[in-house]
Protein backbone atom coordinates (compact mmCIF):
# COMPACT_ATOMS: atom_id res chain seq x y z
CA UNK A 1 0.00 0.00 0.00
CA UNK A 2 2.63 2.07 1.31
CA UNK A 3 4.71 1.89 -1.49
CA UNK A 4 1.86 2.23 -4.14
CA UNK A 5 1.13 5.66 -2.79
CA UNK A 6 5.24 6.04 -3.66
CA UNK A 7 4.57 5.36 -6.68
CA UNK A 8 1.62 7.42 -7.07
CA UNK A 9 3.32 10.28 -5.83
CA UNK A 10 6.21 9.69 -7.72
CA UNK A 11 4.60 9.47 -11.41
CA UNK A 12 2.91 12.53 -10.20
CA UNK A 13 5.88 14.12 -9.44
CA UNK A 14 7.41 12.73 -12.82
CA UNK A 15 4.68 14.64 -15.12
CA UNK A 16 5.69 17.98 -13.35
CA UNK A 17 9.79 17.37 -13.67
CA UNK A 18 11.66 16.39 -16.56
CA UNK A 19 14.16 15.31 -13.71
CA UNK A 20 12.37 15.20 -10.55
CA UNK A 21 15.86 14.37 -8.43
CA UNK A 22 17.86 16.97 -9.79
CA UNK A 23 15.22 19.32 -10.17
CA UNK A 24 14.12 19.20 -6.39
CA UNK A 25 17.77 19.13 -4.96
CA UNK A 26 17.68 20.65 -1.21
CA UNK A 27 20.20 23.82 -1.82
CA UNK A 28 23.05 22.01 0.00
CA UNK A 29 23.37 19.38 -2.01
CA UNK A 30 22.90 21.83 -5.39
CA UNK A 31 25.80 23.80 -4.42
CA UNK A 32 27.88 20.57 -3.62
CA UNK A 33 27.01 18.96 -6.81
CA UNK A 34 27.98 22.70 -8.52
CA UNK A 35 31.30 22.63 -6.62
CA UNK A 36 31.95 18.81 -7.62
CA UNK A 37 31.24 19.45 -11.09
CA UNK A 38 33.13 22.66 -11.50
CA UNK A 39 36.65 20.90 -9.82
CA UNK A 40 35.72 18.14 -12.78
CA UNK A 41 35.72 20.78 -15.16
CA UNK A 42 38.29 22.74 -14.06
CA UNK A 43 41.01 19.57 -14.50
CA UNK A 44 39.55 18.32 -17.46
CA UNK A 45 40.21 22.00 -19.19
CA UNK A 46 43.67 22.20 -17.30
CA UNK A 47 44.50 18.86 -19.04
CA UNK A 48 43.32 19.38 -22.26
CA UNK A 49 43.02 22.98 -23.33
CA UNK A 50 46.26 24.94 -23.92
CA UNK A 51 44.40 28.45 -23.83
CA UNK A 52 43.04 27.81 -20.31
CA UNK A 53 46.14 26.32 -19.10
CA UNK A 54 48.07 29.30 -19.91
CA UNK A 55 45.02 31.58 -17.94
CA UNK A 56 45.68 29.40 -15.17
CA UNK A 57 48.76 29.23 -15.00
CA UNK A 58 49.41 32.73 -15.18
CA UNK A 59 46.81 33.55 -12.19
CA UNK A 60 48.94 30.86 -10.29
CA UNK A 61 46.14 28.24 -10.31
CA UNK A 62 45.94 24.63 -10.33
CA UNK A 63 43.09 22.59 -10.17
CA UNK A 64 44.34 21.09 -6.23
CA UNK A 65 43.43 24.43 -5.04
CA UNK A 66 40.20 24.89 -6.15
CA UNK A 67 38.23 23.76 -2.99
CA UNK A 68 35.56 25.95 -2.18
CA UNK A 69 33.60 28.50 -4.11
CA UNK A 70 35.90 31.69 -2.82
CA UNK A 71 38.55 29.87 -4.79
CA UNK A 72 35.73 29.38 -7.85
CA UNK A 73 35.71 32.79 -7.73
CA UNK A 74 39.25 33.51 -7.87
CA UNK A 75 39.61 31.73 -11.41
CA UNK A 76 40.47 34.31 -14.25
CA UNK A 77 36.68 34.75 -16.68
CA UNK A 78 36.94 34.31 -20.42
CA UNK A 79 35.40 37.06 -22.39
CA UNK A 80 34.47 36.67 -26.18
CA UNK A 81 37.19 38.64 -27.44
CA UNK A 82 39.42 35.94 -26.05
CA UNK A 83 37.52 33.59 -27.95
CA UNK A 84 38.10 35.59 -31.00
CA UNK A 85 41.72 35.91 -30.68
CA UNK A 86 42.44 32.26 -31.07
CA UNK A 87 39.79 31.18 -33.45
CA UNK A 88 41.40 30.26 -37.25
CA UNK A 89 44.73 28.97 -35.58
CA UNK A 90 45.08 24.90 -34.84
CA UNK A 91 43.17 23.17 -34.44
CA UNK A 92 42.17 25.02 -37.23
CA UNK A 93 39.54 26.58 -37.14
CA UNK A 94 38.41 26.48 -33.35
CA UNK A 95 42.06 27.22 -31.60
CA UNK A 96 43.57 26.04 -28.47
CA UNK A 97 40.69 26.02 -26.14
CA UNK A 98 40.07 22.74 -28.20
CA UNK A 99 39.65 20.05 -25.70
CA UNK A 100 39.15 17.49 -27.74
CA UNK A 101 40.29 15.39 -31.17
CA UNK A 102 39.34 17.52 -34.07
CA UNK A 103 38.11 13.87 -34.90
CA UNK A 104 35.70 13.86 -32.31
CA UNK A 105 33.77 17.35 -33.19
CA UNK A 106 30.40 16.46 -34.54
CA UNK A 107 28.61 20.20 -34.87
CA UNK A 108 29.87 23.58 -36.13
CA UNK A 109 27.87 26.07 -34.71
CA UNK A 110 29.02 29.96 -34.70
CA UNK A 111 27.37 32.68 -32.83
CA UNK A 112 25.52 35.29 -34.46
CA UNK A 113 28.32 38.36 -34.39
CA UNK A 114 25.55 40.97 -33.13
CA UNK A 115 28.76 42.10 -31.03
CA UNK A 116 31.61 41.60 -33.49
CA UNK A 117 33.29 39.02 -35.17
CA UNK A 118 31.17 35.61 -34.63
CA UNK A 119 32.53 32.78 -32.66
CA UNK A 120 32.94 29.40 -33.65
CA UNK A 121 31.23 26.75 -31.71
CA UNK A 122 32.61 23.28 -32.10
CA UNK A 123 30.66 20.60 -30.18
CA UNK A 124 31.19 16.87 -29.89
CA UNK A 125 27.95 14.09 -29.65
CA UNK A 126 28.12 13.85 -26.60
CA UNK A 127 27.99 17.53 -26.30
CA UNK A 128 25.12 17.98 -28.80
CA UNK A 129 23.50 15.41 -26.36
CA UNK A 130 23.86 18.04 -23.83
CA UNK A 131 22.23 20.88 -25.85
CA UNK A 132 19.42 18.41 -26.15
CA UNK A 133 18.58 17.46 -22.44
CA UNK A 134 19.43 21.22 -21.60
CA UNK A 135 16.09 21.88 -23.40
CA UNK A 136 14.31 19.14 -22.31
CA UNK A 137 14.34 20.53 -19.09
CA UNK A 138 13.09 24.15 -20.31
CA UNK A 139 10.47 22.56 -22.61
CA UNK A 140 8.76 20.19 -20.20
CA UNK A 141 8.84 22.54 -17.38
CA UNK A 142 6.77 24.88 -19.77
CA UNK A 143 4.58 22.35 -19.99
CA UNK A 144 5.28 20.62 -23.51
CA UNK A 145 4.72 16.91 -23.72
CA UNK A 146 4.33 14.22 -26.17
CA UNK A 147 0.74 15.50 -27.39
CA UNK A 148 1.92 18.85 -28.62
CA UNK A 149 3.10 19.66 -32.20
CA UNK A 150 5.31 22.06 -32.22
CA UNK A 151 6.43 24.24 -35.06
CA UNK A 152 9.89 26.00 -35.38
CA UNK A 153 9.91 28.96 -37.43
CA UNK A 154 13.28 29.25 -37.57
CA UNK A 155 15.93 29.08 -40.61
CA UNK A 156 17.97 26.48 -39.85
CA UNK A 157 21.46 27.37 -40.13
CA UNK A 158 24.92 28.13 -38.83
CA UNK A 159 23.17 29.59 -35.47
CA UNK A 160 22.51 27.47 -33.17
CA UNK A 161 19.72 29.23 -31.90
CA UNK A 162 16.31 26.88 -31.99
CA UNK A 163 18.44 23.45 -33.21
CA UNK A 164 18.67 22.33 -29.95
CA UNK A 165 14.93 23.16 -29.21
CA UNK A 166 14.28 21.19 -32.51
CA UNK A 167 15.77 18.11 -31.30
CA UNK A 168 15.02 18.15 -27.48
CA UNK A 169 11.02 19.01 -28.95
CA UNK A 170 11.46 15.64 -30.40
CA UNK A 171 13.29 13.58 -27.58
CA UNK A 172 10.24 14.39 -24.90
CA UNK A 173 8.40 13.23 -27.44
CA UNK A 174 6.30 15.79 -29.28
CA UNK A 175 5.88 16.18 -32.69
CA UNK A 176 8.76 18.69 -34.33
CA UNK A 177 7.71 20.26 -37.46
CA UNK A 178 10.14 22.10 -39.16
CA UNK A 179 9.52 25.63 -40.88
CA UNK A 180 12.91 26.23 -42.22
CA UNK A 181 12.46 27.57 -45.72
CA UNK A 182 9.49 28.82 -45.25
CA UNK A 183 8.82 31.97 -45.82
CA UNK A 184 6.16 33.91 -42.70
CA UNK A 185 2.88 33.40 -44.79
CA UNK A 186 4.01 30.00 -45.50
CA UNK A 187 4.63 29.49 -42.02
CA UNK A 188 1.69 30.67 -40.58
CA UNK A 189 -0.65 28.51 -43.06
CA UNK A 190 1.53 25.49 -41.99
CA UNK A 191 0.12 26.20 -38.40
CA UNK A 192 -3.40 26.65 -39.49
CA UNK A 193 -3.17 23.86 -41.81
CA UNK A 194 -1.53 21.28 -39.20
CA UNK A 195 -3.16 22.87 -35.90
CA UNK A 196 0.39 23.36 -34.18
CA UNK A 197 -0.05 23.80 -30.95
CA UNK A 198 3.23 25.34 -29.64
CA UNK A 199 6.44 27.26 -31.75
CA UNK A 200 9.54 28.93 -30.61
CA UNK A 201 11.35 31.71 -31.81
CA UNK A 202 12.59 35.43 -30.90
CA UNK A 203 9.61 37.55 -29.23
CA UNK A 204 10.75 39.94 -32.20
CA UNK A 205 9.67 37.63 -35.20
CA UNK A 206 6.55 36.17 -33.01
CA UNK A 207 5.42 39.47 -33.03
CA UNK A 208 6.01 40.21 -36.48
CA UNK A 209 4.19 37.05 -37.60
CA UNK A 210 1.48 37.58 -35.90
CA UNK A 211 1.00 41.49 -37.72
CA UNK A 212 2.13 39.58 -40.84
CA UNK A 213 -0.99 37.70 -40.01
CA UNK A 214 -3.40 39.68 -39.28
CA UNK A 215 -2.24 42.66 -41.81
CA UNK A 216 -1.43 40.63 -44.80
CA UNK A 217 -3.45 37.49 -44.72
CA UNK A 218 -6.55 38.73 -42.38
CA UNK A 219 -5.68 35.79 -40.27
CA UNK A 220 -6.22 36.28 -36.36
CA UNK A 221 -3.66 34.79 -34.85
CA UNK A 222 -5.45 34.28 -31.35
CA UNK A 223 -8.15 31.93 -33.48
CA UNK A 224 -5.41 29.89 -34.49
CA UNK A 225 -3.65 26.37 -32.39
CA UNK A 226 -0.74 28.01 -31.16
CA UNK A 227 -1.18 27.34 -26.95
CA UNK A 228 2.51 27.97 -26.08
CA UNK A 229 5.37 29.93 -26.70
CA UNK A 230 9.21 29.79 -26.24
CA UNK A 231 10.84 33.07 -26.54
CA UNK A 232 14.87 33.15 -26.53
CA UNK A 233 17.68 35.59 -28.44
CA UNK A 234 16.30 38.51 -26.83
CA UNK A 235 14.79 39.84 -23.79
CA UNK A 236 11.24 40.74 -24.78
CA UNK A 237 9.34 37.77 -23.42
CA UNK A 238 10.64 38.33 -19.55
CA UNK A 239 9.26 42.27 -20.48
CA UNK A 240 6.01 42.11 -19.35
CA UNK A 241 4.68 44.88 -22.01
CA UNK A 242 6.38 42.43 -24.71
CA UNK A 243 5.03 39.40 -22.81
CA UNK A 244 1.83 40.65 -22.66
CA UNK A 245 1.67 42.00 -26.62
CA UNK A 246 2.71 38.34 -27.16
CA UNK A 247 0.32 36.45 -25.24
CA UNK A 248 -2.87 38.62 -26.59
CA UNK A 249 -1.74 38.08 -30.40
CA UNK A 250 -1.63 34.44 -29.71
CA UNK A 251 -3.68 33.89 -26.94
CA UNK A 252 -0.94 31.56 -25.86
CA UNK A 253 1.39 31.63 -22.57
CA UNK A 254 4.40 32.94 -23.82
CA UNK A 255 7.48 31.69 -21.53
CA UNK A 256 11.12 32.88 -21.27
CA UNK A 257 14.15 30.81 -21.95
CA UNK A 258 18.06 32.58 -21.96
CA UNK A 259 21.15 30.47 -23.61
CA UNK A 260 23.80 31.81 -25.68
CA UNK A 261 25.98 29.26 -28.29
CA UNK A 262 29.08 29.32 -26.49
CA UNK A 263 27.47 28.84 -23.29
CA UNK A 264 24.58 26.10 -23.64
CA UNK A 265 20.89 26.67 -22.55
CA UNK A 266 20.56 27.68 -19.02
CA UNK A 267 17.78 28.89 -18.23
CA UNK A 268 14.30 28.96 -18.53
CA UNK A 269 10.56 30.25 -17.15
CA UNK A 270 8.38 27.77 -16.08
CA UNK A 271 4.23 27.26 -16.27
CA UNK A 272 4.53 28.60 -12.76
CA UNK A 273 5.55 31.84 -14.06
CA UNK A 274 6.89 33.42 -10.52
CA UNK A 275 8.55 36.53 -12.36
CA UNK A 276 11.75 35.18 -13.32
CA UNK A 277 14.17 32.24 -14.87
CA UNK A 278 14.97 29.65 -13.11
CA UNK A 279 18.82 28.51 -13.68
CA UNK A 280 19.56 24.74 -14.51
CA UNK A 281 21.70 25.03 -11.66
CA UNK A 282 22.26 20.84 -11.77
CA UNK A 283 24.03 21.94 -15.52
CA UNK A 284 25.56 25.05 -14.88
CA UNK A 285 27.16 27.64 -12.44
CA UNK A 286 25.55 31.06 -12.41
CA UNK A 287 27.65 33.93 -10.34
CA UNK A 288 26.31 37.41 -10.39
CA UNK A 289 29.29 40.23 -9.75
CA UNK A 290 29.50 43.67 -9.17
CA UNK A 291 30.09 45.71 -12.27
CA UNK A 292 32.31 48.34 -10.37
CA UNK A 293 34.20 46.18 -7.38
CA UNK A 294 34.22 42.53 -9.31
CA UNK A 295 32.51 41.20 -5.85
CA UNK A 296 30.45 37.90 -6.30
CA UNK A 297 26.56 38.95 -5.21
CA UNK A 298 24.83 36.22 -3.19
CA UNK A 299 22.27 38.54 -1.54
CA UNK A 300 18.84 39.13 -3.76
CA UNK A 301 17.83 42.92 -5.42
CA UNK A 302 21.39 43.33 -6.40
CA UNK A 303 22.17 43.50 -10.33
CA UNK A 304 25.01 42.24 -11.11
CA UNK A 305 26.89 40.62 -14.51
CA UNK A 306 26.71 37.13 -15.39
CA UNK A 307 29.78 34.81 -15.41
CA UNK A 308 29.00 31.25 -15.99
CA UNK A 309 30.25 27.85 -16.20
CA UNK A 310 28.42 25.26 -18.01
CA UNK A 311 29.66 22.52 -15.79
CA UNK A 312 29.75 19.15 -18.42
CA UNK A 313 30.39 20.54 -21.98
CA UNK A 314 33.50 19.38 -23.18
CA UNK A 315 34.68 20.05 -26.60
CA UNK A 316 35.16 23.63 -26.06
CA UNK A 317 34.29 24.36 -22.66
CA UNK A 318 32.72 27.26 -20.91
CA UNK A 319 34.68 28.13 -18.03
CA UNK A 320 33.57 31.05 -16.12
CA UNK A 321 32.57 32.91 -19.33
CA UNK A 322 32.13 36.52 -18.72
CA UNK A 323 28.69 37.05 -20.29
CA UNK A 324 28.10 40.00 -19.96
CA UNK A 325 24.17 39.34 -19.06
CA UNK A 326 22.84 41.64 -16.51
CA UNK A 327 20.69 39.71 -13.76
CA UNK A 328 20.04 39.50 -10.26
CA UNK A 329 18.69 37.02 -7.87
CA UNK A 330 14.73 36.64 -6.59
CA UNK A 331 14.02 36.29 -3.35
CA UNK A 332 11.30 33.86 -3.27
CA UNK A 333 12.03 30.23 -4.14
CA UNK A 334 9.46 29.65 -7.24
CA UNK A 335 6.34 28.13 -6.57
CA UNK A 336 6.54 25.04 -8.71
CA UNK A 337 8.55 23.21 -6.33
CA UNK A 338 12.32 23.81 -8.46
CA UNK A 339 14.56 24.39 -5.83
CA UNK A 340 16.80 26.37 -8.71
CA UNK A 341 17.85 29.90 -7.81
CA UNK A 342 15.37 31.96 -10.25
CA UNK A 343 16.56 35.33 -12.28
CA UNK A 344 14.16 38.20 -11.29
CA UNK A 345 12.75 39.72 -14.09
CA UNK A 346 14.82 37.36 -16.94
CA UNK A 347 17.82 38.92 -18.39
CA UNK A 348 17.48 42.46 -17.77
CA UNK A 349 19.90 43.87 -20.47
CA UNK A 350 23.65 43.49 -21.34
CA UNK A 351 26.46 45.24 -19.66
CA UNK A 352 27.35 46.81 -22.72
CA UNK A 353 23.93 48.25 -23.46
CA UNK A 354 23.86 49.64 -20.28
CA UNK A 355 24.57 53.51 -20.57
CA UNK A 356 25.20 56.51 -19.08
CA UNK A 357 23.00 59.30 -20.69
CA UNK A 358 22.74 62.81 -19.21
CA UNK A 359 24.56 61.12 -15.92
CA UNK A 360 21.36 58.89 -15.61
CA UNK A 361 21.79 55.08 -16.10
CA UNK A 362 20.02 53.62 -18.58
CA UNK A 363 19.07 50.00 -19.83
CA UNK A 364 17.09 49.73 -23.51
CA UNK A 365 14.88 47.21 -22.25
CA UNK A 366 13.39 50.05 -20.07
CA UNK A 367 12.33 51.65 -22.92
CA UNK A 368 10.92 48.56 -24.52
CA UNK A 369 8.61 48.08 -21.70
CA UNK A 370 7.64 51.59 -21.60
CA UNK A 371 6.86 51.63 -25.26
CA UNK A 372 4.97 48.00 -25.25
CA UNK A 373 2.73 49.26 -22.44
CA UNK A 374 0.88 52.62 -24.69
CA UNK A 375 -2.03 51.42 -26.14
CA UNK A 376 -2.21 52.78 -29.56
CA UNK A 377 1.48 51.75 -30.45
CA UNK A 378 2.85 49.25 -32.80
CA UNK A 379 5.60 46.84 -31.78
CA UNK A 380 8.77 48.82 -33.23
CA UNK A 381 11.03 51.38 -32.07
CA UNK A 382 14.05 52.84 -32.81
CA UNK A 383 16.71 54.26 -30.02
CA UNK A 384 19.35 56.44 -31.24
CA UNK A 385 21.89 58.23 -28.42
CA UNK A 386 23.75 61.24 -29.69
CA UNK A 387 26.12 63.72 -28.31
CA UNK A 388 26.40 67.06 -30.01
CA UNK A 389 28.76 69.46 -28.53
CA UNK A 390 28.54 68.87 -24.86
CA UNK A 391 24.65 68.04 -25.09
CA UNK A 392 23.29 64.24 -25.28
CA UNK A 393 19.93 63.68 -26.20
CA UNK A 394 17.99 60.71 -26.87
CA UNK A 395 15.60 59.80 -29.87
CA UNK A 396 13.07 57.71 -29.47
CA UNK A 397 10.89 56.91 -33.10
CA UNK A 398 7.61 54.32 -32.61
CA UNK A 399 4.89 53.94 -34.70
CA UNK A 400 1.56 54.54 -34.56
CA UNK A 401 -1.19 52.33 -35.42
CA UNK A 402 -3.53 53.29 -37.94
CA UNK A 403 -6.52 53.37 -35.90
CA UNK A 404 -5.06 55.20 -33.27
CA UNK A 405 -3.92 57.88 -35.99
CA UNK A 406 -6.54 60.76 -34.71
CA UNK A 407 -4.90 60.23 -31.15
CA UNK A 408 -1.14 61.07 -31.82
CA UNK A 409 -0.62 63.98 -29.02
CA UNK A 410 -2.50 62.02 -26.38
CA UNK A 411 -0.14 58.66 -27.30
CA UNK A 412 2.75 60.98 -27.67
CA UNK A 413 2.41 62.73 -23.98
CA UNK A 414 1.10 59.59 -22.22
CA UNK A 415 4.97 58.15 -23.60
CA UNK A 416 6.65 61.39 -22.52
CA UNK A 417 5.06 60.64 -18.88
CA UNK A 418 5.96 56.96 -18.63
CA UNK A 419 8.94 57.65 -19.83
CA UNK A 420 10.37 60.01 -17.32
CA UNK A 421 8.72 58.15 -14.90
CA UNK A 422 10.43 55.10 -15.40
CA UNK A 423 13.74 56.33 -16.48
CA UNK A 424 14.25 59.84 -15.40
CA UNK A 425 15.55 60.93 -18.74
CA UNK A 426 13.54 63.25 -21.23
CA UNK A 427 13.23 61.95 -25.17
CA UNK A 428 12.81 63.40 -28.25
CA UNK A 429 10.10 61.52 -29.53
CA UNK A 430 8.83 60.87 -33.48
CA UNK A 431 6.07 59.13 -33.99
CA UNK A 432 6.21 57.37 -37.55
CA UNK A 433 3.76 55.79 -39.49
CA UNK A 434 3.40 52.12 -39.23
CA UNK A 435 5.45 49.93 -41.00
CA UNK A 436 7.88 52.62 -41.23
CA UNK A 437 10.51 51.31 -38.87
CA UNK A 438 13.45 48.47 -39.64
CA UNK A 439 11.91 45.01 -39.19
CA UNK A 440 14.09 42.14 -37.70
CA UNK A 441 14.20 38.33 -38.70
CA UNK A 442 16.92 37.29 -36.00
CA UNK A 443 18.10 39.59 -33.19
CA UNK A 444 16.58 43.45 -33.56
CA UNK A 445 19.26 46.32 -33.25
CA UNK A 446 16.98 49.03 -32.10
CA UNK A 447 19.24 50.84 -29.95
CA UNK A 448 22.07 52.73 -31.99
CA UNK A 449 24.37 54.70 -29.60
CA UNK A 450 26.47 56.98 -31.73
CA UNK A 451 27.90 58.96 -28.93
CA UNK A 452 30.47 55.71 -29.50
CA UNK A 453 30.96 56.70 -32.85
CA UNK A 454 31.89 59.76 -32.61
CA UNK A 455 34.24 59.36 -29.87
ZN1 LIG B 1 9.36 27.45 -11.29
Amino acid sequence: MLIEVLLRILTMIEQIYWNPVLETLPREQIRKLQLKKFKNIFQWTYDHSKFHRRLYDDAGLKPEDIRSFEDVARVPTVEKSMMRAIQGKEPFPYGDALCVPLDEVTVFRQTSGTTGQPVYQPDTWQDWEWWMECWSYILWAQGYRPRDRVFIPFGYNIFVAFWAGHYAAEKIGCEVIPGGVLDTKARILKIQELKATAMMGTPTYILGMAQTARMKMDIDPSQLTINKITCAGECGASIPSTKKRLEDAWNAKVYDHAGATEIGAWSFECTAQSGGMHVNEALFLVEIEDIVTGEIIEEPGRRGKMIITALDRQAQPCVRFDSKDVIEWADEPCACGRTSRLIKGGVVGRADDITKVKGVLLAPSAIEEVVRSVDGLADEYEVIVDKVGDAESIQLKVEILEEAQDQCQLIESELSDQLRLKTNLRYDIEICGCETLPRYEVKARRFKDLRKKNQ
